[in-house]
């Protein structure tokens, strides 16, 4: 099951929120250079690159707006999808 979190940054120490993991409708993958997530139905493949030229992936950790990093905890779990 995927989840809407509430993560604080281990380096600028903000917190955000992003999804996590598979949806109810689809599984979500982000882009490794852009942070941009696409949310695809369970068993299928990406069809395309993103628009920035990056991959999309499954299971990359949510980038940080504030200072792009992808070293962040979980502080808390907002909604599960
Ligand atoms: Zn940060
Ligand atoms: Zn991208």
């Amino acid at each position: 099951m995927g989840s809407l979190n509430l993560l604080e940054c281990n380096c600028c120490g903000r917190n955000f929120r992003a999804n996590k993991g598979a949806m109810l409708f689809g599984e979500e993958h982000r882009c490794e250079k852009c942070d941009r997530s696409l949310v695809i139905p369970k068993g299928e493949k990406p069809k395309h690159k993103c628009s920035c030229s990056g991959e999309y992936k499954q299971e990359i950790i949510p980038r940080c707006p504030h200072c792009n990093s992808r070293n962040n905890k979980v502080r808390e779990v907002i909604a599960i999808l």
